[in-house]
C-alpha cells in the first residue's frame, strides 16, 4: 500500500491523519479553510469521501464525523475514509441558514466551482479537484438547515451513467435510511453539475446526499443515524466485515417537489414533518408584516411532507416545504 497524498497530509498505510485545506484569499474576501482527516487503511479498497458542512448551520453530520474519525479503525480497513469536517467554514462559523455570509452564494449550487470566482465557488472548486477527484464514492451529508422541520431521507439520483446509477442506488440502501427520494432532474454535464453529489456523478463515481435532524438541533439519535448509516456502508463497499444489515423495503418517493414562497413576509406551516397530506391540503400560509394574507400555499398531490419550514422569515422564491410520495 502506498501512501496517500490529499493537501499537506502524506498518510501512511494503517494511519488517521488530520489536515486542513487552504482557499486562498482573493480580491474581496480572505479566504477560508476545510478542515480534513485521512483514515487510509492497510489494505487497498475504495476510497470513501464523506462531506459535511456544506451547509454551515447542518449540524447533526458534522458531529456524527467527529465522533467517526476515531471510531474507524485504520489498522482493519480496507481503502481509505476522507472525512471533510466542514466544508461551508464561513457559513458554520457566521451560522448561517443556506447562503454564505461572504458571497451570499448556496455553496450546493455552485458545483463544481471555479479557481477564480467567488469565495463559494472556490470552495466548490477545492472540494471538486482536493476531495472528489480523489475519492471512487461520495457522500455529501446534509440535515434540516436552521429554518427547515425534516424527516430523515436520502437522495438517489438516476441521471447518468446507469452503471454509476445502479451503484449509488446500492449506496442509498446501504446508508439505510427508510425514505429515499428518487431524483430523476439532475443536469448530466459535468461542467454544470451544480450539486455536490452530482458533480462525484458526473465525473464517473457513485455518490448520494443524506438528509438528516431537524432545525439544526443536535439530535442524539439523529446522530446515530449517521454513524449507523457511515457503518452500512463501509460494509456495502468491502472496507469493513461488519455493519449494520440495510433495509429490506425503504419507501422510494418517486414524485416529490419543493414548495416555493410567491411572496416576502412571515411564514406560517399548517402541517409538521411526516404529515401525510392529500392533494390541496393547506400547507402553510404568508402574511405580510401587518397580518394581511398574501398568500396560501396547498399540496400539489398527496403524500408525505418530508420538510417544512417552521421560522418566520420567508422571502420570494425560498423553500417552504417539500412533498414527496411514492406514486410518480
Ligand atoms: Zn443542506
Amino acid at each position: 500500500m502506498s501512501r496517500f497524498e490529499i493537501g499537506s497530509v502524506s498518510a501512511a498505510p494503517g494511519t488517521l491523519s488530520s489536515g486542513t485545506l487552504v482557499v486562498p484569499a482573493r480580491a474581496g474576501d480572505s479566504g477560508t479553510t476545510i478542515p480534513f482527516s485521512v483514515i487510509h487503511g492497510k489494505a487497498p479498497g475504495p476510497v470513501l469521501a464523506l462531506i459535511a458542512g456544506t451547509h454551515g448551520s447542518e449540524y447533526v453530520p458534522i458531529i456524527a464525523l467527529q465522533r467517526l474519525r476515531t471510531a474507524i479503525d485504520p489498522a482493519t480497513l480496507r481503502g481509505t475514509v476522507i472525512m471533510v469536517h466542514v466544508a461551508n467554514m464561513p457559513s458554520f462559523l457566521g451560522r448561517t441558514v443556506y447562503y454564505s455570509p461572504v458571497d451570499g452564494q448556496n455553496l450546493n449550487r455552485v458545483f463544481p466551482g471555479k479557481s477564480d470566482g467567488t469565495l463559494s465557488e472556490r470552495i466548490a472548486y477545492t472540494i471538486t479537484t482536493e476531495v472528489i477527484h480523489r475519492a471512487t464514492h461520495v457522500v455529501d451529508l446534509h440535515g434540516g438547515d436552521g429554518n427547515e422541520s425534516l424527516r430523515p431521507y436520502s437522495y438517489w439520483i438516476t441521471t447518468g451513467d446507469p452503471k454509476v446509477a445502479e451503484q449509488s442506488r446500492a449506496m442509498a440502501i446501504a446508508f439505510g435510511l427508510d425514505h429515499i427520494v428518487v431524483d430523476h432532474g439532475r443536469p448530466t454535464d459535468p461542467a454544470k453539475s451544480s450539486f455536490l453529489s452530482n458533480t462525484a456523478i458526473t465525473r464517473g463515481k457513485p455518490g448520494i446526499t443524506t438528509e438528516n435532524g431537524d432545525r439544526s438541533k443536535v439530535d442524539e439519535e439523529q446522530v446515530a443515524l449517521v454513524e449507523r448509516g457511515v457503518s452500512g456502508l463501509l460494509m456495502h463497499l468491502g472496507m469493513r466485515d461488519d455493519g449494520p444489515i440495510p433495509l429490506a423495503s425503504p419507501v422510494w418517493i418517486e414524485r416529490d417537489e419543493v414548495l416555493r414562497a410567491g411572496a416576502t413576509g412571515l411564514f406560517y406551516p399548517a402541517v409538521a414533518k411526516g404529515t401525510m397530506v392529500v392533494v390541496g391540503a393547506l400547507l402553510g400560509h404568508i402574511t405580510d408584516f401587518h397580518g394581511k394574507t398574501l398568500e396560501e400555499i396547498h399540496a400539489p398531490f398527496g403524500g408525505e411532507v418530508l420538510y417544512v419550514v417552521e421560522t418566520p422569515p420567508i422571502s420570494k422564491g425560498e423553500p417552504v416545504g417539500m412533498v414527496g410520495a411514492s406514486a410518480r
